[in-house]
């Protein structure tokens, strides 16, 4: 047998098996689901199910399997110190609307799979299981231990591993990989803040403004409610701005219109909300408008003295995503993400001096990821898949942040997303190839294998 496909043919045995296991997981509905959260289920029944579906496979294959309150499943080979780590997760984004088909039905045509999870993250991760399985099967695992992770709560903020590493305080991986992103793999992730902004406003004629479903994607719609105004109505057309409107005798509501887009790439949007405060502050001369624009609107954060750029990260993105005014008080949340040349504590400051006379307060952060392209775990996982694909052109990505790798020490993400391959993730029709899955095996098992060489 050539060393070359050694992988491949070691994994060919089980890709029947993994499709038919995909079939399953994905007809799980597991979505975070509040009404169903209780003391035995913190995501919901649906989640909970799916972590037990994964349970169940991985002790009728001869696992030491743990489930940890419903949040993590873990799954070990022995119980080694040394240690691999792979974590992936169960929960899946909501469905949304406009599917052709049932989601929860894996759906194979022309050698594509569509369903909810098959990208993001189910497919991955029993692509990742079963290269695990097919090395603990063959006997090809060397002293030390491989922890294969499954949570939760990935798509809300990895609650899960949260709960598993700081509340549990379980040991830190050696060296780790999360299949739950694109290959070749993330290097770097950027930090994020989360803060909101708020002041009381005197705007007599400002009835009430609402736009955004969540501080990550950019407004695709805001709704301003004010005193009727023909006058502001005709500025509106004068300066050719994308609105709609409804007028009673009093009062009128006029739906500006933007482009969505995820938050961490805000330039990819049109931002509803902002739209509304320029031209609300431009026409009614309102200090606190024109200000307020003049600090948000700007995409990389510039506006609040927090811009920066990397030559490996690229530019900070400053988002609004969630907008509010009523009752003479502003409130709105925004979604910044820096890069390595920044520093967390003093872009707060920053933001924080630059935005008076508003009040910032900050509701979370996530940390900065960033790993040496010349470390021992970027070269190993970067040579692994060049070895299985022959890839050597795609360049390591650096991305707006948000994985698991920022759960745990040593773990970056790695796949399964092929180069110019898109598979909606969290969209509608999210799709993966049978072909990719079957590549991304015999990646995942060479990796495993090589990182163990490095323990
Ligand atoms: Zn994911």
């Amino acid at each position: 047998m050539k060393q070359k496909d050694f992988y491949k043919n070691l994994l060919e045995p089980y890709q029947d098996e993994m499709l038919e296991t995909l079939k399953q997981f994905v007809a799980i509905d597991s979505t975070y689901d509040e009404a169903t959260v209780d003391k035995n289920n913190p995501f919901g029944k649906g989640v909970s199910k799916a972590l037990g579906f994964i349970e169940d496979l991985a002790k009728r294959d001869g696992f030491i399997v743990n489930n940890y309150d419903n949040m993590v499943v873990e799954i070990l080979n022995n119980d080694l110190e040394k240690n691999i780590t792979i974590m992936a997760h169960a929960d899946i984004v909501p469905v949304g609307t406009g599917w052709p088909q049932d989601p929860f039905i894996l759906l194979e045509k022309d050698g594509f799979l569509y369903g909810r999870g098959v990208a993001d993250d189910k497919g991955p991760l029993l692509a990742a299981y079963y290269a695990f399985k097919a090395l603990r099967d063959n006997n090809l695992l060397g002293h030390y231990q491989v922890r294969f992770l499954v949570g939760g709560n990935e798509e809300r903020g990895s609650a899960c591993m949260e709960h598993y590493f700081k509340k549990l305080n379980k040991k830190q991986p050696t060296l780790g990989f999360s299949p739950d992103s694109a290959f070749p793999l993330t290097f770097a992730e950027k930090g994020i803040i989360g803060f909101s902004v708020s002041k009381d406003i005197n705007f007599p004629q400002l009835i009430s403004i609402k736009g955004g479903v969540a501080s990550n994607s950019v407004i695709e719609k805001c709704t301003v409610t004010l005193k009727s105004d023909l006058e502001f109505l005709s500025y509106l057309d004068e300066v050719e701005a994308d609105y709609s409107y409804l007028a009673t005798d009093e009062n009128m509501t006029l739906t500006f219109h933007g482009v969505a887009a995820h938050g961490s790439v805000p330039w990819k949007g049109k931002n509803a909300a902002m739209e509304a405060v320029k031209h609300l502050g431009e026409f009614y001369k309102n200090e606190d408008f024109k200000l307020l624009y003049e600090l948000y609107s700007p995409l990389k954060g510039e506006g609040v003295k927090a811009s920066a750029y990397s030559e490996n990260m690229g530019d900070n993105s400053l988002n609004v995503g969630l907008f509010s005014f009523l009752n003479g008080h502003l409130n709105m949340v925004v979604n910044y993400r820096y890069v390595e040349t920044a520093k967390e504590e003093e872009m707060i400051d920053n933001i924080v001096m630059s935005s008076k006379p508003f009040i910032i307060k900050v509701l979370g952060t996530s940390p900065l990821l960033f790993y040496p392209k010349d470390s021992i775990l970027i070269q190993t996982l970067l040579k692994a898949y060049q070895d299985e694909t022959g890839d050597l052109e795609t360049p390591l990505i650096a991305s707006g942040g948000g994985t698991y790798a920022k759960s745990a020490d040593n773990v970056v993400a790695f796949g399964m997303q092929f180069p110019d391959f898109d598979s909606h993730m969290h969209g509608v029709n999210e799709c993966t190839k049978i072909e990719h899955l079957n590549l991304a095996m015999a990646i995942y098992a060479r990796a495993i294998i090589e990182l163990g060489k490095k323990i």
